[in-house]
């Protein structure tokens, strides 16, 4: 196949059967590896759909600058835009962005600011905020994709990676993603709710994350959960969350990597941890796990024993077996629990209407 430039590499990522953890051969568990994307992960399908829409629009002119906030991968990915497309990138980083994530965007041209100390109430993502205005404010003609608001960074999942899915899939039962600004689960679960009518879609967010309204409290994983609300995270479209703690994603990511040959990102443990416990428990659906980067991001952090301790988590704790991957999705730490929606005539609480009931 011969491509024209490596935006063209974008999308129809494949999808892997989960046979070895999930020996029951009833069972049909399987995971749509989006770190198969040019730059590595999902984010690539965002980005690219937010600055096409832009230009279309007018709001991004050529040669501009782009500035955004973020935790890593869409960094990864507007660095490789920037470089197809010819604009300059600035990337408002915290320390917590892995120097690989970084290494690759400076590789590609991108600039890195780094904001280095959490605003007054302890929020990086905050802090960044502030940076990325200072820094639009500072530069005439700048772009800011906005990926937690925009709705184009959904809409790039409700029309392709939803479309990629359809045609995978004559049937599906459940659709298990995770939860960082909302975009891929809410774009996919809006498509696929309309194709398929009863399936279920589990969100996947970090314990510790405030991203369905719980308070915070910090947790390692990269990639999922936020310190707030995000404006993309529709949870009409959701019917119930599995809230995934460290030790499961992180070793679920050991016991992937093992069994079934593939390295995934932190967050891809924490989905495939929590798509293991929704396949046991449903042993008989079709159930689609989506990966959101690889783990080539993380082989010198968090799959290296010596930069765990340096973290203080033991790796010992961590398991590495697939008995023993099945024995904690059976009795995950938080077991998954429905999302309740408030009648649509009530008042809107503030942070969010939407509890666990
Ligand atoms: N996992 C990883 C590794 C990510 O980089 C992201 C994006 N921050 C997510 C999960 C969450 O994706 P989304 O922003 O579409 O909710």
């Amino acid at each position: 196949m011969i491509y024209e430039n490596a935006l063209e590499l974008l999308g129809g990522t494949p999808v892997l059967r989960v046979r070895h953890v999930l020996p029951d051969p009833r069972s049909r568990l399987y995971v749509k590896m989006e770190g198969f994307n040019p730059s590595g992960s999902v984010k690539d399908r965002a980005a690219f759909h937010m600055v096409e829409e832009a230009e279309r629009r007018g709001e991004l002119r050529p040669g501009a600058t782009i500035v955004e906030s973020t935790s890593g991968n869409l960094g990864k990915a507007l660095a490789l835009i920037g470089a197809v497309k010819g604009y300059r990138v600035i990337l408002v980083v915290d320390p917590k962005t892995t120097p690989s994530a970084l290494s690759y965007a400076v590789s590609l041209g991108a600039e890195i600011d780094v904001v280095r100390e959490p605003n007054s109430a302890g929020s990086y993502q905050e802090a960044r905020f502030d940076r990325v205005r200072e820094l639009l404010a500072a530069i005439p003609g700048s772009y800011r994709p906005d990926q937690c608001v925009n709705p184009d960074n959904p809409g790039a999942h409700a029309l392709h990676t939803a479309r990629e899915i359809i045609d995978d899939f004559p049937q599906l039962d459940a659709l298990v993603v995770a939860v960082g600004t909302g975009g891929h689960i809410s774009g996919t679960s809006s498509t696929l709710r309309r194709h398929f009518p009863r399936l279920h879609v589990r969100a996947v967010d970090s314990f510790g994350s405030s991203a369905l309204g719980f308070p915070f409290a910090p947790y390692r994983v990269r990639g999922i959960g936020n310190s707030w609300v995000p404006g993309n995270l529709h949870t009409e479209f959701l019917d119930s969350l599995h809230l995934v703690d460290d030790v499961e994603a992180l070793s679920m990511c050991r016991v992937m990597a093992s069994e079934e040959g593939l390295l995934l990102g932190e967050s891809g443990g924490a989905v495939l941890f929590a798509a293991l416990a929704y396949a046991t428990a449903h042993p008989t659906e079709t159930v689609l796990a989506i990966a959101p980067d690889r783990g080539d991001n993380y082989l010198a952090e968090s799959y290296d024993d010596d930069w765990l301790r340096a973290e203080g988590v033991a790796p010992e704790e961590l398991w590495r077996t697939r008995a023993e991957a099945l024995r904690h999705a059976r009795a995950p730490g938080n077991p998954p629990a429905p999302i309740t929606h408030a009648p649509a005539h009530a008042p809107a609480p503030a942070p969010t209407v939407w509890s666990l009931s």
